[in-house]
C-alpha cells in the first residue's frame, strides 16, 4: 500500500445556523492517484477543499495531509506547509495581472527561498513542457483562458508540490481548451503526480481521475472507480454502505 497522501478521519464542518456543511466526512487519498470530488453545488466540495488545503479548520475530526496535521497548524506554518506540498488550479486562474507568465510561474520558488536564477530556470522548464514558453513575457491580460490555465498549472507545479488540487478548472474555458487542459491533468497524474479535482462535471471526472467521491448535503453519498479502457473511461459508482466509510 502506498502512503497516504490526504487522511481526513471523521471531519465535519458547519457555519452558523446552517446544516453541517461537512458532515463526518473520512476519505484517503494515496500517493499517485488522481481522485475527483463530486456533488451539487452546496454539497460541500468547497469547504473540503479548504480544509485538505489548511485554509479553514474543522470542528471535528483530523485532516492530515502528506503526514502533516494540517488542522493543527498555526496561520504561518499553514502557509508554508502549503507552499511546500500543495499546488493549486483555480477556475479562474488567479494570476497576479501585474507579473509575466515567468515571474508568476516563479514566484512561489521565490517565497519559498529559491533564487532568481534558479527560479526563472525550472518556470521556463515548466512552460516548456506545457506547450506555452512563448509566452514567458507576456502579462495574463493578452493571454487566452487556456494558455492562462497553463501558467496557473506550471505555477501550482513548480514547487514540485506532493499534492496537486484542482478546483474547476475547466470551467471557465471553451470546449477545446478545456479538452487540453483535462488531457493535461491526465498526463500529470500518469507521471506520478497525486491529483485531487474538485467539479460537477462528471465527464471531466471519468476523463482525468482513477477514483471518485460524491458529496450530498456534506456527507460521501457514492465512491466509484473510474477505469481506463481502449483510450475512454468507464464509471462505476456505488452507493456508501452505511458504516463502511
Ligand atoms: P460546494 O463547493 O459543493 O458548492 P460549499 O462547500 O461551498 O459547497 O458549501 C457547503 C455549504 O456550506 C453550503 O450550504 C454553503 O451555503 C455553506 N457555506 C460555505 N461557506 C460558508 C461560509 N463561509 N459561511 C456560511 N455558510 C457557508
Amino acid at each position: 500500500m502506498t502512503t497516504p497522501v490526504i487522511e481526513l478521519c471523521g471531519v465535519s464542518r458547519g457555519y452558523d445556523g446552517g446544516p453541517p456543511a461537512l458532515d463526518d466526512v473520512s476519505l484517503t487519498v494515496r500517493a499517485g492517484e488522481a481522485v475527483a470530488i463530486l456533488g451539487p453545488s452546496g454539497s460541500g466540495k468547497s469547504t473540503l477543499l479548504n480544509l485538505i488545503a489548511g485554509l479553514d479548520r474543522p470542528d471535528a475530526g483530523t485532516v492530515t495531509v502528506a503526514g502533516v496535521r494540517v488542522d493543527t497548524l498555526g496561520e504561518a506554518a499553514s502557509a508554508r506547509f502549503r507552499r511546500a506540498t500543495i499546488g493549486m488550479v483555480f477556475q479562474f486562474f488567479n494570476l497576479l495581472d501585474d507579473l509575466t507568465a515567468l515571474d508568476n510561474v516563479a514566484l512561489p520558488a521565490r517565497m519559498a527561498g529559491e533564487s532568481r536564477r534558479a527560479a526563472h530556470r525550472r518556470a521556463t522548464e515548466l512552460l516548456r513542457s506545457l506547450g506555452v514558453d512563448r509566452h514567458a513575457d507576456a502579462y495574463p491580460g493578452r493571454l487566452s483562458g487556456g494558455e492562462r490555465q497553463r501558467v496557473a498549472v506550471a505555477r501550482a507545479l513548480i514547487n514540485r508540490p506532493a499534492l496537486l488540487l484542482a478546483d474547476e478548472p475547466t470551467g471557465a474555458l471553451d470546449t477545446a481548451a478545456g479538452e487540453a487542459v483535462r488531457d493535461l491533468l491526465t498526463g500529470l497524474n500518469t507521471a506520478g503526480q497525486t491529483v485531487v479535482l474538485v467539479t460537477h462535471d462528471l465527464a471531466l471526472a471519468r476523463s482525468c481521475t482513477t477514483r471518485t467521491v460524491r458529496l450530498v448535503d456534506g456527507r460521501v453519498a457514492a465512491e466509484g472507480h473510474t477505469a481506463p479502457e481502449a483510450g475512454h473511461t468507464a464509471l462505476a459508482e456505488g452507493p456508501v454502505a452505511e458504516g463502511t466509510r
